[in-house]
C-alpha cells in the first residue's frame, strides 16, 4: 500500500488519528482542470461522471450526488414521498443524521434498538412492533399509541457491517413500507452478494471527511427507481421548471454538490477497492492483536456479509461503566491514539424526547461499552500495532 501521501498529507504530529482522508489518486489533476476551465460551481461534467461510477459500483441504475449525506437523506425521503406526519421507524443506536432528515420533512422517527450480535437494527423487535404496536386502518398501517401512519423504515447499516437487510425486506413487504437504507457508514459492504446501498428501494452514501471516500463534504442518492432518481434530481437543484425563464412549481433545494467536489469524489473512485481492501487489512490486524485480551468483544462479522469496517470498533468487558469507558477514550486519545465512543442512543437526545422508542435496552449497553479505534484507509502496521500495545497496557 502507497503510504507517501505527497502534497496535502495531513502534517504529521505523531499522534494517530481516528479516520482520516486518504488522498493519493488524481484528486489534484482532476480537481485543476475544474480550476482551469471555470467549471467550479455544481455544473459541469465531474458530477454525473461520479452519479455513474456510483451506480455502476454499487449495481445501481441511478444515482444523484448532493452536498451531504443529511441532504441525500433528506432528499430520499422526499423523493420516497415521505411527508408530513408520516412515521418512519429508525436505528436508534446511529450518528443523528437520520433522525434530523426524518423532521426535516415532516414526519417523526420512530426509534428501534439495536441486536447485541452485530449492533444493527433488531428485526425481531421491528416484526414485533409492527405486529403488536401497528395496526391497518382504510389501507394505511398506523401506529396504535399515536394514530400516525408508518411509512417506510430507514435502518442504518452502522460501522461498517450491513443490516440484516433480507428479513427487513420481508417485514417492509408485509407491511407495505418503503425501506430507505443509510448506507453512509458502509459503502463496499457487501450482504448476501449485493452491496449494500442496492438492496432496499433507496439508499444514502456520505462523503463526509471520516467516511470511506470523501470529497471534503459530499453525499449521493442511489436507487432503481428511476422516477425516484429524476425527483431527487429535480429537488436538488431548486425545482427548476424551465432551464432560462426561472419557472419553480415546487419548493426546491441548492442540493447539488460542485464540479470540483464531484471531481475529488471520481479521484476517490478510482482506488475504491484498495481502500475497502485496507480497511478489511485493518480489522485483520486488530482481530489478532486484540483475540487475547480477556474480557472484549471484537467487532463482529454476520455470516453472509463482507463488512468493510468503516469504524473498527471494539466493547470493553460487560461490567464497564460509563465511566470507566469515557476514562478508557480519554486514556487513548492522552497517548495520541484517536479514540471516540459510539454516538449516544438518539431516543435519548433532547429534541427527539418526545418520539416513540421500542424496547430500547442493547443501544444503551453498546454505547455504553464500545470504543473506536484508528481507522484511517492509510494506517501504517506499526502505527496500529502501537495502538493495540497500548490498549493492552491500559486493560490489564
Ligand atoms: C456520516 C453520516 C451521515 C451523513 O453525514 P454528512 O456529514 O451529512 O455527510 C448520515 N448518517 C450516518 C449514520 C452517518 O454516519
Amino acid at each position: 500500500m502507497n503510504n507517501n501521501l505527497g502534497p496535502g498529507a495531513p502534517i504529521h504530529t505523531g499522534d494517530i488519528p481516528l479516520c482520516v482522508p486518504e488522498i493519493r489518486g488524481k484528486e489534484w489533476e482532476y480537481i485543476k482542470e475544474c480550476l482551469d476551465t471555470n467549471w467550479v460551481s455544481s455544473a459541469g461534467v465531474f458530477g454525473s461522471r461520479f452519479e455513474a461510477m456510483m451506480a455502476d459500483y454499487v449495481g445501481a441504475k441511478h444515482a444523484v450526488v448532493t452536498i451531504n449525506g443529511t441532504s441525500a437523506l433528506h432528499m430520499a425521503l422526499l423523493a420516497a414521498g415521505i411527508g408530513a406526519g408520516d412515521e418512519v421507524i429508525t436505528s436508534s443506536l446511529s450518528f443523528v443524521a437520520p433522525a434530523n432528515a426524518i423532521k426535516y420533512v415532516g414526519a417523526w422517527p420512530v426509534f428501534m434498538d439495536a441486536e447485541p450480535y452485530y449492533w444493527q437494527m433488531d428485526v425481531a423487535k421491528l416484526d414485533d412492533f409492527l405486529t403488536h404496536q401497528c395496526q391497518w386502518q382504510n389501507g394505511d398501517l398506523v401506529n396504535k399509541t399515536s394514530g400516525r401512519r408508518i411509512k417506510a423504515i430507514m435502518p442504518v447499516h452502522i460501522l461498517g457491517h450491513p443490516c440484516d437487510m433480507d428479513p427487513i425486506i420481508e417485514i417492509a413487504r408485509k407491511f407495505t413500507l418503503t425501506v430507505i437504507e443509510d448506507a453512509t457508514e458502509s459503502l463496499g459492504a457487501e450482504y448476501k452478494g449485493k452491496m449494500v446501498g442496492n438492496i432496499g428501494d433507496i439508499a444514502c452514501f456520505s462523503f463526509n471527511g471520516n467516511k470511506l471516500i470523501t470529497t471534503g463534504g459530499g453525499g449521493m442518492v442511489v436507487t432503481n427507481n428511476q422516477e425516484w432518481a429524476e425527483r431527487a434530481l429535480y429537488l436538488s437543484t431548486q425545482a427548476k421548471d424551465d432551464p432560462i425563464e426561472y419557472i419553480h412549481n415546487e419548493i426546491g433545494y441548492n442540493y447539488r454538490l460542485s464540479n470540483i467536489q464531484s471531481a475529488m469524489g471520481v479521484a476517490q473512485m478510482e482506488v475504491i477497492d484498495d481502500l475497502v481492501a485496507a480497511k478489511r487489512a485493518i480489522a485483520r490486524r486488530y482481530q489478532d492483536g486484540l483475540k487475547e485480551i480477556q474480557g472484549l468483544t471484537l467487532m463482529p462479522t454476520q455470516p453472509g456479509t463482507t463488512p468493510v469496517y468503516w469504524l473498527y470498533t471494539i466493547l470493553l468487558p460487560p461490567d464497564t461503566t460509563l465511566e470507566k469507558r469515557k476514562n478508557m477514550v480519554t486514556a487513548l486519545n492522552a497517548r495520541g491514539i484517536g479514540s471516540r465512543p459510539l454516538w449516544h442512543p438518539i431516543h435519548g437526545l433532547s429534541p427527539y424526547s418526545e418520539c416513540q422508542s421500542h424496547l430500547i435496552e442493547v443501544s444503551t449497553d453498546l454505547y455504553r461499552r464500545a470504543i473506536n479505534l484508528p481507522s484511517s484507509a492509510g494506517l501504517t502496521e506499526q502505527d496500529q500495532q502501537h495502538s493495540i500495545d497500548s490498549l493492552k497496557t491500559l486493560l490489564v
